[in-house]
């Protein structure tokens, strides 16, 4: 890394010292131990009721400050000194009222060890945010980009450990309140519970990862394709040197971190945008298993909602339909994020790719005749699966979804140019055109009118916001994510007839 540290200009910040760096990675280091041991004691005090969910919270938030606290003094700053006595005093009082009983003045209702513990988190995240702001000027980006590395690992465990330990212990504590409302769940012993919620939580987790993953080959895809180069051969490779990235470096998120976003070799800079499209994918992939997967298809119109929910009941125990609706909405949803990131590129999208995604969308029903949610006239009764899954209507739904698309996607570009955009922010016709035809043929064409009804009311508020310029393409993507997370409820304000 040498050489890259030094700065002559004076308009730059000050680097800290390699001394008070060192010193700033031990109480990092510190601060995470010292943040396990307290949240192991949280745990155990929850466990054996001798201090309230409150009160426990309260010291795990007090042992952070303190970590925090600790690493912002070593960093050589001390700011937003009233914020941390404040939080102080809040977390002394909660664990005072933890150990012992809570006297009498604490327990009226403005001081409670409730509104205590909102507050003191707020004065938290105030100080926590203080303290990172100002770390991060006296830090190089490839130690911070190292450090939020460690965070992301961090967090995913906690996440883990929440799901997997903290839900059991919780259940365990409540099923000692009423008896009567113990489900078969609630019924099983705890480490039996742990063990399955761990099950759960890890079935999340490769659900993120694969989303990720995906994320990371979107990344090539809208590299290579306009190039006209293979997506399917050749390793990813260095822009800067040429070098092949190794497997180990080529971990989505991580990896890019752990190298501080630098090559290994050459030590040229990587863009930020490939940890952040997998982020992006990874998120798109949990939000849809939370909304559309485990809830047993909530999200989705004009279907029954399973009565088993939930990780067991869909996952592991398939539900193959579901599942399957899942994963061809997802692979809609990436390929738009790939197209979004080509035409941000100022890319056209190739012909081939237009091609191949329209004529896959406009199979897949007939193959499967379960994706198709919305018949694509009226006429054909929603209850019968025969009359909605024939061919003829399969192949109904295809064309309909396609014309409709396309139809939808001139009308957009039409009323975009009304919009006095600069021409160059424009998106070009054709690509509008695939976009909608493509979502029509996945969803059925009243998902095409829908998404056009949102995406010129993104694209009016954005032009409102800003001058649109920040924006580009990306509302596109973000009309089409807020129209399938609701699509179950704006379809009941159109009637089916
Ligand atoms: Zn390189």
């Amino acid at each position: 890394m040498g050489g890259t540290d030094i700065r002559t200009t004076p308009a730059e910040p000050r680097l800290v010292r390699p001394t008070l760096l060192r010193a700033f990675l031990a109480g990092e280091y510190l601060s995470l131990g010292i943040l396990c041991f307290s949240a192991a004691i949280g745990l155990l005090w929850l466990l054996f009721g001798t201090a309230s969910p409150v009160a426990s919270a309260a010291m795990i938030t007090g042992c952070c400050w303190t970590a925090f606290r600790a690493v912002g003094g070593m960093a050589g700053e001390f700011r937003a000194g009233w914020v941390s006595a404040c939080v102080t005093a809040m977390a002394l009082l909660l664990w005072l009222s933890a150990v012992r009983d809570v006297p009498a003045w604490l327990a009226t209702s403005w001081a409670s060890p409730a509104t205590l513990a909102l507050l003191s988190s707020v004065l938290f995240c105030c100080d926590v945010l203080d303290i990172r702001h100002v770390q991060n000027q006296h830090i190089t980006p490839e130690l911070r980009r190292r450090r939020d590395g460690l965070r992301v690992v961090l967090v995913v465990c906690g996440l883990f450990t929440l799901w997997g330990v903290g839900l059991p212990i919780a259940t365990e504590l409540y099923r000692q309140g009423p008896p009567d409302s113990a489900s078969q769940l609630e019924r099983m012993a705890l480490p039996q519970h742990i063990g399955f919620r761990c099950g759960e939580a890890f079935v999340t987790l490769c659900f993120f990862i694969l989303g990720a993953n995906i994320g990371s080959f979107l990344n090539v895809v809208a590299w290579r394709l306009p190039q006209g180069r293979s997506i399917v051969s050749g390793d990813s490779c260095c822009p800067g040197c040429g070098k092949s990235i190794s497997r180990r470096d080529n971990v989505p998120i991580l990896g890019w971190l752990w190298l501080g976003g630098r090559c290994r070799s050459c030590q040229s800079a990587i863009s930020s945008r490939y940890p952040k499209v997998e982020a992006l994918t990874g998120g798109i992939f949990l939000l849809f298993y939370f909304l559309q997967l485990i809830s047993g298809g909530a999200t989705l119109p004009l279907r029954t909602i399973n009565l088993y929910r939930g990780v067991l009941w869909t996952v592991m125990f398939a539900k193959w339909d579901l599942i399957g609706l899942y994963l061809y909405h997802c692979f809609m949803l990436a390929t738009v994020l790939a197209a979004v990131l080509m035409i941000h590129d100022r890319y056209r999208l190739p012909r081939r790719l237009q091609l191949f995604t329209l004529t896959l969308a406009a199979i897949s029903p007939l193959l499967f005749p379960t994706l198709i949610l919305i018949p694509a006239f009226p006429a054909i009764p929603t209850g019968s699966y025969s009359a909605t899954h024939a061919p003829p209507a399969c192949l109904l739904f295809s064309l309909a979804g396609l014309t409709g698309g396309a139809a939808a996607g001139q009308l957009f570009s039409w009323f975009s140019q009304r919009t006095r955009m600069p021409s160059e922010q424009l998106l070009p016709a054709g690509d509008l055109k695939w976009m909608f035809a493509f979502v029509g043929a996945v969803l059925g064409w009243q998902s095409a009118a829908t998404f056009l009804v949102f995406a010129l009311a993104l694209l009016l508020f954005c032009r409102w916001l800003t001058d649109g310029s920040r924006w580009g393409p990306a509302w596109l993507l973000a009309a089409l994510l807020l129209h399938h997370a609701t699509w179950r409820l704006h379809w009941i304000w159109i009637p089916t007839m």
